[in-house]
C-alpha cells in the first residue's frame, strides 16, 4: 500500500474515532432504569420537594435551604427544559420511600442522616437517592413512572459545609451533592464522564458540581423536554380517596410551571397502586467519595 493511501486510511479512522468520542460526549448521559429495563420518568413536570425538619450537624438552616434552592434552580434554568420544582419548605415526615397504606403521607424529601446505627448502606456513599417508580404497565402509571423520592444525606460519615464558607474551611459541599442527587431524583444515573455533575464520585473542596455539564443539561432536556408541561401535584395523597389532602394549592408559578392539582387522575393512579404491588424503589448509593474523610 503506497504512503499516501496509509496516510488517507489513518485520516479516516482518526475521523472515525473523533466522531465516534464527540457522539459519545455528546450522549453520554445515564437514564436510571428499573429492574425490569424501563427507564424511570416522573409522571409530572413539576415535582415538589420537602426540607425534613431536622437540622445539619454543621450547616444553618438557613443556608441548607438557600444551597438546595440554589441546585433546584440550577437545574430548572437549563433553557431546554420545563422542569419545574416547587420548594414547599420544611416537613415533619419522616418517611423515605413510597407507602402506598391508606392514609399515609408521601413528599419527596431532603433531610440528614447523623447517626451511624441510621446510615445503612456503604459509609463512603455521601448521599442516598430512594426512588420510587411503578414497576408494571397499567393504564395510568406507565412503567418506570415515578411517583416519590427521597435524598439522605450522610452527616454520620461525612463532614458538609455551605456554598457560603470559606474555600479553606470547605468539607463535603453540600450544594455540589444537593445538586448531583437531584439529578438522580429527577431521573439520572452516572455518565462516564468526569466533568459532568452526574459523575459517579467527590472528593472534599469539589465544587464543579455546582454547575451543570452540557451533557447534564441533555439529560434533563430529554426528561423533561420544552412544551411537555404537566401538572404540578402537590402534597400528599389520601391513599383510599386518591385526593390531595391539601386540594387547590398553587405554587407561584413563574413562566406558568406550576398549576393545581387535579385529583380525579390521582384517583385511578392510587387506587391502582393499592390494588396490585408493583411499586419498586430504586435505592442507589450515589455520589461516593474516594476516600473516607472521618475515618
Ligand atoms: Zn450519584
Amino acid at each position: 500500500m503506497s504512503g499516501s493511501k496509509k496516510k488517507i486510511i489513518r485520516s479516516l479512522w482518526i475521523l472515525m474515532i473523533c466522531a465516534m468520542v464527540s457522539f459519545s460526549a455528546a450522549f453520554a448521559f445515564v437514564r436510571s432504569y428499573t429492574s425490569t429495563g424501563a427507564p424511570t420518568s416522573w409522571f409530572t413536570q413539576c415535582i415538589p420537594i420537602w426540607l425534613y425538619n431536622q437540622e445539619s450537624l454543621t450547616i444553618t438552616q438557613v443556608a441548607v435551604e438557600d444551597d438546595l434552592q440554589r441546585a433546584l434552580a440550577e437545574w430548572e434554568g437549563v433553557s431546554c427544559t420545563d422542569l419545574s420544582f416547587a420548594y414547599q419548605g420544611v416537613t415533619t415526615l419522616d418517611l423515605i420511600g413510597f407507602d402506598p397504606s391508606e392514609g399515609a403521607l408521601n413528599q419527596n424529601t431532603v433531610s440528614f442522616v447523623q447517626e451511624r446505627s441510621n446510615w445503612l448502606t456503604d459509609p463512603l456513599a455521601v448521599a442516598l437517592t430512594t426512588v420510587t417508580s411503578c414497576q408494571n404497565e397499567t393504564e395510568v402509571c406507565a412503567e418506570g413512572a415515578t411517583i416519590d423520592a427521597d435524598i439522605e444525606i450522610n452527616e454520620a460519615y461525612y463532614v458538609f459545609t455551605a456554598s457560603e464558607a470559606e474555600p479553606q474551611e470547605r468539607r463535603m459541599d453540600l450544594l455540589s451533592i444537593l445538586t448531583h442527587e437531584f439529578g438522580h431524583l429527577i431521573g439520572l444515573d452516572h455518565p462516564p464522564l468526569p466533568e459532568a455533575t452526574m459523575y459517579m464520585s467527590s472528593v472534599e473542596g469539589e465544587i464543579k458540581k455546582r454547575d451543570l455539564a452540557p451533557d447534564d443539561e441533555q439529560g434533563v432536556c430529554e426528561l423533561f423536554p420544552l412544551g411537555d408541561r404537566r401538572q404540578c401535584l402537590l402534597d400528599s395523597y389520601n391513599i383510599q380517596t386518591g385526593l390531595p389532602v391539601v386540594e387547590e394549592q398553587v405554587v407561584s408559578s413563574d413562566e406558568g410551571g406550576c398549576a393545581h392539582a387535579q385529583p380525579r387522575g390521582i384517583a385511578i393512579l392510587f387506587y391502582l397502586l393499592l390494588s396490585s404491588s408493583f411499586i419498586r424503589a430504586l435505592r442507589n448509593k450515589y455520589v461516593q467519595s474516594e476516600r473516607d474523610y472521618l475515618s
